[in-house]
């Protein structure tokens, strides 16, 4: 597991990276927030983490979230779930979850607008958009989301407040068409949804190209932890 003293240092160069490429771009950076992504690291490294500031933290898994959020409870965290959702462990995710970033299917929106009026909350959700059109990436195609935000407005207990996207992986510079096509989507869609404005995108690989195409939510693991542990 990765030392304190190196965790301290990776955290400062993302947030000067951050700050970077914002000031770039004339974007004030505190229009930024860095979620942590800590999927199939240990609870060690999350006290770790809060210990020296950090309390955005993303995990993808329902199971796991659950459980860390169990073992950090009554730690001051903002949980952000950014996986794929299984609608029977919307359950684990809703209790937990500040947002939801990874929404595309409405039988997924129906299952949290449930599970929040039984715990008694307004969900904040962000809708996955498939800018590339790649067919393993998972997602709405960019031309049906308005239809989505259509239909999705006979759910009192969610409250959709933005895009999220993944970019191929590529070279960072030629990451920029996706997201800016997600900024441009989200400008679009604002002027008859006024709540659709955060853009969750960016990852260890891009962030400084997202950054300045205007993401509002970057979500980085490798570039704070270290590699992952590689799933079977
Ligand atoms: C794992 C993951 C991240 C973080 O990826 P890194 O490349 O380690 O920064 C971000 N977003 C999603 C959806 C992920 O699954």
């Amino acid at each position: 597991m990765i030392t304190e003293e190196e965790l301290r240092k990776n955290y400062e160069d993302v947030l000067n990276n951050i700050k970077a490429h914002a000031q770039k771009v004339g974007r004030d950076y505190s229009d930024i927030k860095l979620v942590a992504v800590t999927k199939t690291h240990p609870i060690e490294l999350l006290n770790l983490a809060v210990k020296i500031g950090i309390r955005t933290f993303g995990e993808n898994y329902a199971q796991e979230l659950r459980d860390k959020a169990k073992a950090l409870e009554g730690v001051d965290i903002e949980w952000h779930f950014i996986g794929r959702i299984q609608t029977n462990k919307v359950k684990y995710i809703v209790p937990v979850a500040k947002m939801i970033h990874s929404v595309y299917r409405f039988e997924e929106l129906e299952e949290i607008d449930k599970g929040a009026k039984k715990v008694g909350k307004i969900q904040d959700i962000l809708l996955e958009v498939n800018v590339s059109g790649e067919e393993t990436k998972a997602g709405l195609q960019p031309e049906q989301v308005k239809d989505f935000l259509v239909s999705a407005t006979r759910f009192t207990n969610v409250k959709i407040v933005g895009l999220m996207t993944m970019a191929p992986y590529v070279e960072p510079e030629n990451a920029r068409p996706y997201f800016r096509k997600l900024r441009i989507l989200r400008d679009e869609l604002k002027v008859d949804f006024p709540d659709i404005v955060e853009l969750s995108m960016g990852m260890t690989n891009d962030y400084t190209v997202a950054v300045e195409e205007g993401s509002t939510i970057v979500r980085i693991g490798t570039a704070l932890f270290g590699e992952r542990k590689k799933l079977k």
